[in-house]
């Protein structure tokens, strides 16, 4: 029998992975490496896209090696990285500088202006965006109006703009050397700032301010697509690509939350939980994203995100900062061990607050220490701050939809601090809803997977795929109403303490 596998690229922030799924969605094979951050001043961050390339291309011949010749690789999912920008000479396919990745601040003035000059509500509007440095729209301004012959190179057609998955689509299906398919999916787009999510289309006003050349653009597909045939030449097999989304959006499909209600939290070095709204684009008054969740046949299910910049993070400034422990998975029995009345609170604002704050100039503090707090009590109070930030993201998500949030709607949670039990529960009693963490929690690549999947016929539709999901543990809130309360109200308290708006 011909097994029919599906090839996922996941390319991460600080390292990218290729897994072959097997047609039930089982593992077959993984190879992952870390590449470098390269920071050329405060408060920027890049990465040699060329390097990225190379690296995945060797990833997926490394996984390609472990199938045997009989097996059919059906298709190739990538997911990625959002916001990084790319810019390349569409003639030679090197890159014209390093990529901006997605925390680069370098792009703040520019954000100022644009505040300044009344652009918020529009683009807020068309893009469901805020002004911030994080999305691709002003890096992309940025290379033009600093790299030197760049501008006249882009209105001259020689240059392309892309999202990490369109430079590695670009690569795959052939690069310089002809062909190369140009396109991106529409999550991916919806994180540029360029992009209109009402009416899915580039939009020429913040084009037009940004100066920007639409030649520069790829094409936009739906997230289950033909993205174009990635070549025998690059790989050693001829392999469709037909799945295509961010990562964030990825882990919200490998998660199967395909109804309006459902909702995600991805609890790595940061945190970012995506709700869905379906066929509802609803604008966030609390400082939330709005976004496309994907894009099927040409309909777009949007989302609501809110993100949280220090999660496990944190964990690892215990651990490497502070010394407090040698590993991150100590964290879980001191936390259990921890004094029950401490009411110690750690704000992590080490690089301002994300959402719902946004106050880049916050930073972080312990209160409410007393002489019994010790090291497990500070332990606790690092998990117990992302679980505060999350109901946060919670209240603000609730506020925003008509109707609230369905109370007892369960959070779907992956990423590698859910591993943590004692957290887990935490995220549970803090919330006041059930937490359920998977079987399988490398729901990014898993996202992928089902996309391409579903472009290829693997899987019928995204109903198939939900009863796919399993269920590895359910955490049900144990804490009264009045306590949970009481331990979030001593958070907000923490909270006022340190903005600075
Ligand atoms: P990323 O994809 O952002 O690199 P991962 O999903 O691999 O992150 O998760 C790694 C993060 O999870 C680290 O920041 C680490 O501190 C945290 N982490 C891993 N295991 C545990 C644990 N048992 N308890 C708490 N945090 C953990």
């Amino acid at each position: 029998m011909v097994n029919r596998m599906i090839l996922a690229l996941d390319q991460g922030t600080t390292s990218s992975r290729a897994i072959l799924f097997n047609d039930a969605f089982e593992e077959v094979a993984s190879a992952q490496k870390e590449f470098p951050q390269i920071y050329p001043q405060d408060g920027w961050v890049e990465h040699d896209a060329a390097v990225i390339w190379s690296d995945c291309r060797e990833l997926c011949r490394q996984v390609l090696g472990k199938a045997s010749s009989g097996d059919e690789i059906a298709a190739i999912g990538i997911t990625n990285q959002r916001e990084t920008t790319v810019l390349w000479d569409r003639a030679t396919g090197a890159p014209v500088a390093n990529a901006i990745v997605w925390q680069d601040r370098r792009t703040a003035q520019t954000c100022d202006t644009l505040r300044a000059e009344g652009w918020l509500d529009k683009v807020q509007a068309k893009t469901g965006l805020l002004l911030d440095p994080y999305f691709s729209g002003t890096k992309l301004a940025w290379f033009l109006d600093t790299v030197p012959g760049a501008r006249g190179r882009a209105e001259k057609g020689e240059l392309a703009f892309g999202t990490i998955d369109s430079w590695l689509i670009w690569n795959l299906t052939g690069g310089a050397s002809g062909g190369a398919s140009h396109v991106t999916d529409a999550t991916n787009a919806s994180r540029t700032l360029l992009f209109n999510i009402e009416t899915q289309d580039w939009d020429d006003e913040i084009l037009g301010r940004l100066n920007i050349p639409r030649s520069l653009l790829p094409q936009v597909l739906d997230c289950a697509a033909d993205f174009g045939m990635a070549s025998e030449a690059v790989l050693g097999r001829a392999i469709p690509i037909c799945g295509v989304a961010g990562d964030q959006q990825a882990a919200t499909v490998g998660q199967t939350c395909f109804r309006p209600g459902m909702m995600k939290s991805t609890y790595g070095t940061g945190c970012f939980a995506l709700l869905n709204t379906g066929s509802e684009k609803v604008t966030s008054h609390n400082q939330l994203l709005t976004t496309i969740g994907y894009r099927l046949d040409g309909k777009p299910t949007y989302a609501v995100e809110g993100s949280i910049f220090m999660a496990g993070a944190t964990i690892q400034w215990v651990r490497d900062g502070l010394k407090l422990i040698s590993d991150a998975a100590e964290s879980e029995a001191l936390a259990s061990s921890a004094d029950e009345r401490s009411r110690a609170y750690m704000v992590p604002a080490f690089t301002g607050l994300g959402a719902p704050y946004w106050d880049p100039h916050a930073r972080g503090a312990i209160l409410g220490m007393t002489r019994d707090t010790g090291i497990a009590e500070l332990v606790r109070a690092a998990i117990e701050s992302v679980s505060y930030q999350t109901r946060d993201l919670m209240e603000a998500m609730a506020a925003d939809i008509s109707g609230g949030l369905d109370a007892s709607a369960p959070l779907r949670v992956d990423g590698g601090m859910v591993r943590n039990n004692w957290f887990c529960q935490n995220l549970a009693d803090i919330l006041g809803r059930p937490v359920e963490r998977p079987r399988y929690t490398e729901t990014t690549a898993l996202g992928a997977a089902y996309l391409a999947a579903l472009q290829v016929g693997i899987c019928g539709s995204p109903e198939d795929l939900s009863s796919a999901w399993a269920l590895d543990r359910a955490f049900e809130p144990s804490l009264s109403p009045d306590q949970r309360d009481a331990r979030y109200g001593g958070w907000k308290e923490a909270v006022a303490r340190i903005l600075t708006t």
